[in-house]
């Protein structure tokens, strides 16, 4: 039965221009200024708004202007969220989706002049192969097949109801990363037992990498690019490294619990105010635990992951967020150049080894 619940719903959309804006206005505030001139590149894709920031780009005989360059990244974007949304019909993913199976191409989409791109669904295969690593490398807390339960839940599309135990059921069962067969020599993606992918968990990490490898290439030393709050760095500032904000969790989003001082990594947040809904006091939201079928409720509010890579930092906080403290600690702990800042239900902050390397600041009440 459909309830139409009082809808608490913090929308990505609607307010992730505020939360940009009070970033930039936070990241300018902070530190010594120079007056440099800098360059802005936005829009609205991925269901939320896209902020880059250029503070310094080499002038290199034969680079492409500024306007190009801007309209060369607006293609980009356009182009991989006509492959990863789940919810466009004409996406590839939908396609694969679909039926079931695609074939992978070798031959590039996009002409971006001399830089080389690939193909489409390259792209889907290099993120699917990611996300399907991480499957196995949280024991399954990410899970890239959980569409079936994402739409059963329907948290991100505004209509918000508890599901009833038979469609959970249903969709508990179609659900297990291992249903994706991806087959270099022969090429193909394959879905298997009626597998549905959804990528909203990997996709934001991946696209900002590629992005940051494309403006690299293009002569950009410093720049800051946002997909919503998915923060990724080049380089630093030429007064130094870039403060990035951690929301106080159900707060306002200029309010910032802890500052960060960032050289060329990523920042990645995962919280579970971020889309969401209330039930007698109870708060659904939108990451799930693919075992159970419900949101995650692991004693955290958030999870922040610092890395130099934003593909690693978003499967890794969504992971965490379902693995909870204890466990999510042992793996990041275990890994390489990666560090996490946990935010528990009760409010505390919990920081992986070398975290507090990271922590400019923290506003704590
Ligand atoms: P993020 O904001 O990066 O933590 O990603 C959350 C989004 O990923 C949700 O809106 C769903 O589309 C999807 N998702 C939710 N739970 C999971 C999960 N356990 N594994 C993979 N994707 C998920
Ligand atoms: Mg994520």
């Amino acid at each position: 039965m459909k309830k139409h619940l009082r809808s608490f719903i913090y929308s990505k959309t609607r307010y992730s221009w505020l939360f940009t804006l009070v970033v930039m206005l936070f990241l300018s505030g902070c530190g010594h200024q120079k007056s440099v001139e800098t360059q802005d590149i936005t829009g609205n894709y991925f269901d939320t708004y896209v902020s880059i920031r250029i503070y310094e780009r080499e002038e290199t005989e034969g680079a492409i202007s500024f306007t190009q360059l801007r309209s060369n990244v607006l293609a980009q974007c356009e182009n991989y969220e006509k492959i990863f949304s789940r919810t466009r019909t004409d996406s590839l993913l939908t396609a694969l989706n679909t039926t079931k199976a695609l074939v992978v191409s070798s031959e590039p989409t996009l002409d971006m002049g001399s830089y080389e791109t690939i193909s489409d669904s390259a792209h889907l295969y290099r993120l699917m192969e990611q996300g399907i690593r991480y499957g196995a490398l949280t024991h399954g807390a990410l899970d890239i097949t959980v569409a079936p339960l994402v739409e059963a839940w329907n948290i991100n599309q505004g209509v918000v109801s508890i599901p009833a135990n038979a469609t959970i059921a249903a969709a508990l069962s179609k659900v297990s990363y291992e249903h994706v067969h991806l087959d270099g020599a022969k090429h193909s993606i394959t879905l298997e037992d009626g597998a549905t992918v959804d990528l909203g968990a990997i996709a934001k990490g991946y696209i900002a990498d590629q992005l940051k490898d494309y403006l690299v290439s293009q002569g950009v030393t410093s720049a800051i690019i946002d997909l919503g709050g998915n923060i990724l760095c080049i380089g630093e500032k030429s007064t130094g490294p870039f403060t990035v904000g951690i929301r106080r969790p159900f707060s306002t989003p200029d309010d910032v619990l802890i500052t960060l001082s960032i050289s060329d990594q990523s920042v990645v947040t995962s919280g579970t105010y971020e889309r969401y809904f209330e039930d007698n006091g109870i708060i659904y939201h939108h990451i799930i635990d693919p075992k159970v079928g419900y949101p995650a409720d692991s004693g955290l509010q958030s999870v922040t992951i610092i890395s130099p890579a934003s593909t690693d930092g978003d499967c890794l906080s969504t992971a965490c967020m379902v693995l909870g403290l204890k466990d999510s600690l042992e793996l990041i702990n275990s890994l390489e150049n990666v560090e996490a800042i946990f935010i528990t239900t009760e409010g505390d902050i919990i920081t992986s080894e070398h975290a507090e390397d990271y922590i400019l600041a923290r506003n704590v009440q």
